[in-house]
């Protein structure tokens, strides 16, 4: 996504952290004291010094509390406007770890979040005085090159999985930013730069081994649990944790021809204009996203194309043909790039100075008006980083039925979004506004939003009727596997009262 193109850098270090071995451990010393808490609909509890070291006791890894080492970088976000403060963070380092951890939170009916890679645009992975259990100790592949498939540990970030598999010629389909999580990414649905050839994230996954509320470790895939299979593709993470998600793989050559074209700002109508033309009919190989940025300082304003061809590079000029027609770009990146590299190109050097707002829809096609919106709409401000993008779908995203997983969006041909981006640490109110006001001139030409960019506010109401036609199936789901609504941070589905 382009927040990277406000500060970009190598790989975060963590997408690269090796699995290891943890002892139990409380980050103190000494007596527990007791903690102040709160339950998932709101009640105040105490939660017992005794109580949170026999969980601790139960974890293989680390649990903290306010105060804490390492506290602080648990609770926080990708994006720093999120400030919440768990009263109690689980780490744990195995599967079992993770079973207590619920069970804890069930037993106490705690608040929960789960957090995998921290980038989520509502805030959910974190918590106000609950517990949230960190999945970063819980990282790591195990590839199967001959079976082609890959078996991903729920706390996994992306590049973890794309530097295992690319060597051996293989891929999978998952997102644009290297350090987001596997397991927020997928459960929402997962659209990256080959998922118009292969399909999104879900529409690979063979198998997913999940923690339900009451603790149980249940193993879902086509043929065993398959109803729970059929939610946890694409109803966000309603069900439980996901402790593996496993993926089939495809064979593609390590090398892309992918980059960037830029044009000066006065080409926004020309470059949507082309876009709109194109972007249905384009092969499935090729992923091109328009990308208008008018940066921060009275920087000029740019557009962008990107692109990321992954068919055989000789047929890649003939694919880019349409696109060349703009006429001569300002700059030109697009050349022959390795595909890791190229999925690291996005990534962001300093996830924590930035406030971000995102508002985001579907579109299945744009229609001149839309054009005249957003041309005539889009306004920047010396003191915020102003951003519109798109997110290619359609190809093999949209030739899945859309009851054949729960996320029911197959229509789309692109996911529209725009976003402000602030210094962190400034009265966002202003910045948040802009993006509002924006956006209220183009959601009438969306038809629902991605879960993985629920805005904050998004009501019940609301979410329910973005699963279209899934919401009463996903309800009977919800009902049977987690009828309490432990798992209630995320585009939640509430099971029916008893
Ligand atoms: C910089 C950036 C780039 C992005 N690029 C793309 C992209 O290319 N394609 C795309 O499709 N989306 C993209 N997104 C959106 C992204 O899919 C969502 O933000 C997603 O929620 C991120 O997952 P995460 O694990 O990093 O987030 P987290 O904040 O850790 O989690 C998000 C949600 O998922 C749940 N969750 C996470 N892991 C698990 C688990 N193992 N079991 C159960 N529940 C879990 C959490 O409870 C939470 O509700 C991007 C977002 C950002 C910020």
């Amino acid at each position: 996504m382009k927040r990277r193109e406000f500060v970009r850098s190598a790989l975060l270090a963590s997408a690269t952290l090796p699995a290891f071995k943890f002892v139990p451990a409380l980050a103190r010393s000494g007596p527990i004291p007791d903690v102040a808490a709160i339950t998932g609909d709101g009640r105040e509890v105490t939660l017992r010094g005794a109580e949170i070291r026999e969980l601790a006791e139960k974890l293989q890894g680390h649990l903290l509390l306010a105060g804490d080492n390492g506290y602080d970088q648990a609770r926080l976000l990708l994006n720093p406007s999120f400030d919440k403060h768990p009263a109690l963070i689980a780490q744990p380092a195995d599967v079992a770890g993770i079973q207590n951890a619920v069970k804890f939170a069930r037993e106490h009916n705690l608040l929960l979040a789960v957090k995998c890679g921290g980038h989520s645009h509502s805030g959910q992975s974190s918590c106000e005085r609950g517990l949230q259990i960190d999945l970063k100790n819980f990282r790591g592949v195990q590839l199967d090159a001959p079976g082609r498939k890959i078996s991903v540990k729920g706390g996994s970030l992306l590049g973890q999985v794309d530097r295992e598999t690319m060597p051996h010629g293989l891929v999978t389909p998952l997102g644009t930013v290297s350090h987001t999580g596997v397991g927020g990414l997928t459960l929402g649905g997962g659209f990256g730069r080959v998922a118009r050839r292969f399909g999104m994230a879900i529409d690979n996954l063979t198998s997913m081994d999940v923690v339900t509320a009451d603790g149980r470790l249940l193993h879902t895939s086509a043929r065993e649990n398959a109803e729970l299979f059929w939610g946890l593709r694409g109803g966000s993470g309603n069900f439980g944790v996901v402790t593996h998600f496993e993926f089939k793989l495809h064979p593609m050559q390590r090398e892309v021809v992918a980059g960037k074209l830029t044009f000066p700002f006065e080409s926004m109508r020309d470059a949507l204009s082309m876009w709109a033309d194109y972007a249905p009919a384009a092969p499935d190989e090729l992923y091109f996203d328009p990308v208008v940025m008018m940066p921060p300082g009275g920087a000029p304003a740019i557009v962008q194309l990107e692109i990321c061809y992954s068919g055989p590079v000789k047929d890649a000029e003939r694919a880019l043909a349409p696109i060349r027609k703009l006429g001569t770009p300002v700059a030109d990146t697009v050349t022959t790039m390795d595909y890791v590299d190229v999925q690291r190109s996005g990534d962001i050097a300093d996830p924590r100075a930035l406030g971000t707002y995102l508002k985001g829809g579907f579109i299945s096609s744009m229609p001149g008006e839309l054009i005249d919106a957003l041309v005539g709409g889009i306004k920047g401000d010396p003191r915020r980083a102003t951003l519109l993008f798109f997110q290619h779908c359609g190809g093999a995203c949209s030739r899945v039925p859309e009851n054949a997983t729960a996320f029911a969006h197959r229509y789309a041909l692109a996911n529209m979004m725009t976003l402000s981006g602030w210094a962190h640490g400034e009265d966002p109110a202003d910045h948040i506004e802009a993006t509002r006001r924006y956006w209220s001139g183009l959601e009438k030409f969306t038809r629902g939003f991605y879960v993985n960019d629920m805005p904050r506010e998004a009501t019940a109401a609301q979410i329910n009727a973005n699963y279209r036609g899934n919401h009463q199936r996903l309800v009977a789901l919800k009902t049977k596997y987690d009828p309490t609504n432990l798992f209630r941070l995320n585009a939640n589905v509430q099971p029916k009262r008893t």
